[in-house]
């Protein structure tokens, strides 16, 4: 079971700010930014190398989810990033994929992964 599958599953807390069907989100336990949100599916797909075809409809959903929870927050007009790390040198260390959802702030170049 991954981590995330265990936060999803309730049996590690978390900070969580949207549940549906496929997706659930919840606030990052470290946060680099005053909004850092994972999009997490249900589904656990170890990394977008996995993603199937079938996928798609649910990649769409979790950026559609992004959108609505940037507004939320109240960064969708100043800006964030939206990011998928995949493997060792996109710096994944959660093998579950989840989008990060970070903003809040001027975000530089520099300082996460
Ligand atoms: P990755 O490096 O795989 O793209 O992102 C994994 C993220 O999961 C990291 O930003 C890390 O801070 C976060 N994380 C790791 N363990 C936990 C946890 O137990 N709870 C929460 N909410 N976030 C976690």
């Amino acid at each position: 079971m991954t981590l995330f599958e265990k936060i999803i599953a309730g049996d590690i807390p978390a900070d969580f700010v949207h549940k549906d069907d496929h997706v659930v989100a919840f606030r990052d336990i470290k946060p680099v930014a005053p909004t850092h949100i994972l999009i997490v599916p249900r589904k656990p797909i170890p990394t977008l190398n996995d993603i199937g075809d079938e996928d798609a409809p649910l990649l769409g959903h979790m950026f559609l989810v992004a959108r609505d929870l940037a507004k939320k927050e109240g960064i969708a007009e100043g800006g964030y990033r939206a990011i998928f790390n995949c493997n060792s040198h996109g710096g994944q260390e959660v093998y579950h994929i989840h989008l990060h959802l970070v903003g809040g702030q001027k975000l530089g170049n520099t300082g996460w992964k």
